[in-house]
């Protein structure tokens, strides 16, 4: 079969050939329908070969976010049926201990000890004709909802639902918000804000096209990113600031705005993979701030995801290419030109 394969650090991934995999006792087989391309994979891909080697080592088929059709049970494996339409819950965990009881699989501390990671990221991903995925646990039914409208939901929409969950309670009517960055995740977490809490949404990107694209996913303002945004928040929160600010660039220049853009007893939340530092120490944030750096999310919440779309909640907005351009989508995400997430239809 087809596959997109990270093959050479340094290098844009490629297309290789490899056998059809058969799933083993208590696995599935899905037959891929699409695949999201991410700006972590671009964040793997852009780091020196001593770090890809220890944790990510090449060759390795990319996609962390992926729906399928389910193809074959491997022995023991139910639950699910030959021919089901779902989505792949990335962050696999254990399935044993008190997180992954939980539904925090995300957070399973025995995962890395078991050698179990999420597709893509560790395991063969989504970006080929077939994947295997590990446990049936592991998937949601989607049901008539469009795969590939709907693959982007496992990580693009969930991993902000997953932020915004924590900090609902400071969203309240008269609240205030920053999004910082309208990607792949941006543009989901604005209409997971406007869906479910009370909050004035304001958008920071610096790209004026992403801007634009804000307001149209329902943002009430957008700024160009820069410390000129601290002064525009300050006006529109009566010199206060926001009650919660969701960093999804995770950069220098961003994370430095944070403790500018955040209100007393606010919540700051570094979800981008920027290397940004944030330096914590007394002061160093407004009193009582709530510092975070959530990961991905659980698997009950990916479910909620799923059941707002399937109510016309939140609509992941995409551009779809073949897996012969999967290279071409890494190359849009680099440049910042998508509009909402780029997705693979194998
Ligand atoms: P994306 O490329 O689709 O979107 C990034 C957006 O940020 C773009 O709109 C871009 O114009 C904007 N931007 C770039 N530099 C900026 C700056 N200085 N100020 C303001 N805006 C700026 O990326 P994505 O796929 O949405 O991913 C966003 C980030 O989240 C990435 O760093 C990714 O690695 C990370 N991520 C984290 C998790 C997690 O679990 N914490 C999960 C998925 C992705
Ligand atoms: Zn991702």
């Amino acid at each position: 079969m087809k596959s997109l394969q990270y093959v050479t650090v340094g290098e844009a991934p490629r297309i290789v050939e490899v056998p059809k995999p058969k799933p083993g006792p208590g696995q599935v087989l899905l037959k891929v329908t699409a695949a999201g391309v991410c700006h972590s994979d671009e964040f793997i891909m852009s780091l020196p070969e001593e770090v890809v080697m220890t944790r990510w080592p090449v060759p390795f088929i990319l996609g962390h976010e992926g729906a399928g059709i389910v193809a074959e049970l491997g022995e023991g494996a139910s639950g699910v049926a030959v021919g089901d339409s779902v989505l792949v819950y990335g962050p696999w965990g254990c399935g044993r201990c008190s997180y992954c009881l939980k539904g925090d699989e995300m957070l399973c501390p025995v995962a890395v000890k078991e050698k179990i990671a999420p597709p893509g990221l560790g395991s063969p991903g989504a970006m080929a004709e077939y994947m295997i995925v590990d446990s049936p646990r592991h998937l949601v039914q989607l049901g008539d909802l469009d795969p590939v409208a709907s693959v982007s939901l496992t990580d693009a929409a969930l991993t902000p639902y997953h932020a915004i969950k924590t900090s609902l309670s400071k969203l309240g009517a008269g609240s205030t918000v920053v999004v910082i960055g309208a990607g792949g995740l941006g543009h989901m977490a604005i209409q997971i804000l406007k869906a479910i809490s009370g909050a004035t949404v304001i958008a920071l990107d610096i790209s004026p096209e992403k801007r634009a694209f804000a307001l149209e996913m329902g943002a009430d303002y957008a700024f160009d990113s820069n410390p000129a945004a601290v002064a525009s928040v300050k006006d529109l929160t009566g010199g206060v600031g926001a009650n919660v600010v969701l960093d999804f660039v995770g950069m220098q220049a961003t994370v430095d705005l944070m403790p500018q853009l955040v209100a007393p007893g606010g919540d700051v939340q570094l979800i981008g993979i920027g290397n940004g530092v944030l330096p914590i120490r007394f002061e160093g944030l407004p009193f009582d701030t709530n510092f975070r750096g959530p990961y991905w999310g659980a698997l009950p919440e990916l479910v909620e995801v799923v059941e707002m779309a399937r109510r016309g909640q939140i609509k992941v907005e995409f551009e779809a290419f073949s897996l012969d351009d999967g290279a071409v989508a890494y190359e849009r995400l680099h440049e910042g030109t998508l509009r909402g997430r780029a997705v693979l239809v194998p």
